[in-house]
């Protein structure tokens, strides 16, 4: 027999339950861990093992993730982690992604409720952006996948078929985006063919958005040189500041100048959930493509990005390609289309479509927009606290949810030893940029466990440091 399931399922359901007791204890026992603790070398060896012939029963493998795995993630679900921009994740989540393992759906495409969920998802997605009800999309891995799938929708729409079967073939396609873009915009010219230099970078003004008469001088300008200019990448949260660049005249740009508007809303856009920050993100629904995450400010477990397209047909040319094993059907479950393999450049894919579906239908756009609005509110709180304490001092506005400051008297590598002292000994977890040549303490509030207190302790944790 070849089969990989046992021959007695009971242990295996018993070894489960307590699996799935244990993780709920993880998840409601978070304050009293950690935020983070690095791996031993005796552990990171662990990991270099020759491949496995034989088989370890699962009791074992699962002590093993118990001792030397759970321990050393990221850390991401703690209240006190506030590095980079990661998501919390949520249990609901949690365990739409165990259903969702049982189903084992492979949701590229054919006719199943795992397509219709993720069409429903899509639709939601849609218009909680304030996007038209036809709108297209699809699921990715997180907005960098976004981002790039944007890019080729835009070259669809600027070389049609001929791009396909061509490629560039000399055409001078240019693209823009603020300085503070976020570094997979570059990646994704540079996978789509256009080279990183395609890229304009636009000056920044005083608020870090990018400066729009810039803007409309480097179309002139590329104009001028017989270049074509295809897409515009708006930034709706900034990675490093949470600045917002001013969709609606970008929006305009583009219209008069007949490039592709794109918007950067990996976690940003999600503010429209929010009817106080909701203006942020005026002009957000005139976009040809949005890319988001589900991943990042609406909790879900780890991966789920979004990218949403105005143009159903320009989405579909982009990526579809008729063969014969993939052929429509009227009926039967080769029926249903279009598929999300059409859609995308994946052909399998896995059911992320449940776990949104579940956060969102758990906990509804309220639930998630007080997720947003209390991350700003922190924000705001962390804000006054720097202000408040002399030695600190703050390097960006505060706009949204991030908060950069420095601390006067330090130098930078004093700074990034401060910061990488906390993470080590698993108290707070902020991250470091670099703003005006200053290295910054980074926090961006996505965390929906974060609170006030986790605020005050930071500042007091610093405070006494420094002092
Ligand atoms: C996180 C982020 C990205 C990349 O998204 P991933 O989901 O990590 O791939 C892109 N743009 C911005 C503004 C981001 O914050």
């Amino acid at each position: 027999m070849s089969t990989l399931d046992p021959q007695d399922w009971s242990q295996l359901r018993a070894l489960g339950h307590k699996m799935l007791d244990d993780m709920v204890d993880h998840l409601a026992t978070l304050r009293q861990q950690p935020v983070w603790q690095p791996m031993s070398p005796a552990i990171r060896q662990s990991f270099s093992a020759p491949v496995p012939e034989t088989g370890t029963d699962l009791e074992t493998l699962y002590a093993r993730f118990t001792t030397d795995i759970q321990p050393y993630v990221t850390g991401n679900l703690h209240p006190r982690f506030m590095g980079w921009v990661h998501g919390g994740g949520n249990p609901v989540s949690m365990l739409a992604e165990l259903l969702a393992g049982a189903m084992n759906a492979n949701c590229g495409g054919r006719d199943h409720v795992g397509i219709a969920l993720e069409r429903q998802v899509i639709a939601w997605a849609a218009e909680i952006m304030g996007m038209p009800a036809h709108t297209s999309g699809v699921l990715l891995t997180g907005s960098s996948m976004a981002n790039f799938c944007a890019v080729l929708c835009a070259r669809q729409k600027a070389l049609g078929e001929a791009g396909h079967e061509n490629g560039v073939n000399g055409t001078k396609l240019v693209a823009y985006a603020s300085a503070g873009v976020h570094r997979c915009v570059t990646s994704a010219l540079d996978m789509a063919g256009l080279g990183r230099a395609s890229l304009r970078k636009i000056p920044l003004d005083d608020e870090f958005r990018m400066d729009v008469k810039k803007l409309r001088e480097a179309l002139a300008q590329d104009k001028k040189a017989g270049l074509t200019p295809f897409f515009i990448a708006a930034t709706a949260g900034s990675v490093d500041v949470g600045a917002f660049d001013h969709l609606d005249e970008i929006a305009d740009i583009a219209a008069q100048n007949h490039i592709w508007f794109h918007v950067d809303g990996a976690f940003g856009a999600l503010a429209t959930l929010s009817p106080a920050l909701r203006p942020f993100t005026t002009g957000l629904n005139r976009a040809d493509s949005i890319a988001f995450d589900f991943h990042k400010w609406a909790q879900v477990t780890y991966s789920c990005g979004c990218l949403l397209v105005r143009d159903p047909a320009i989405h579909n040319a982009t990526f579809a390609q008729p063969t014969n094993y993939l052929a429509a059907a009227p009926r039967g479950l080769a029926g249903g289309f279009p598929w999300p393999c059409d859609l995308g450049p994946d052909l399998s894919r896995g059911f992320s479509a449940l776990k949104i579906w579940m956060t969102i239908c758990a906990y509804g756009t309220h639930g998630l927009s007080k997720v947003v609005e209390n991350s700003c509110t922190l924000a705001k709180t962390l804000e006054s606290l720097v202000r408040a304490n002399k030695p600190l001092v703050l390097l960006a506005p505060v706009k949204l949810n991030i908060v950069c400051f420095g601390i006067e008297g330090k130098s930078n590598q004093n700074i990034l030893d401060l910061v990488a002292d906390l993470q080590e000994e698993g108290l707070f977890v902020p991250s470091t940029t670099v703003i005006n040549g200053r290295t910054a303490i980074r926090c961006a509030l996505v965390n929906h466990r974060t609170t006030e207190a986790d605020m005050k302790a930071l500042i007091a944790e610093i405070l006494t440091r420094i002092a």
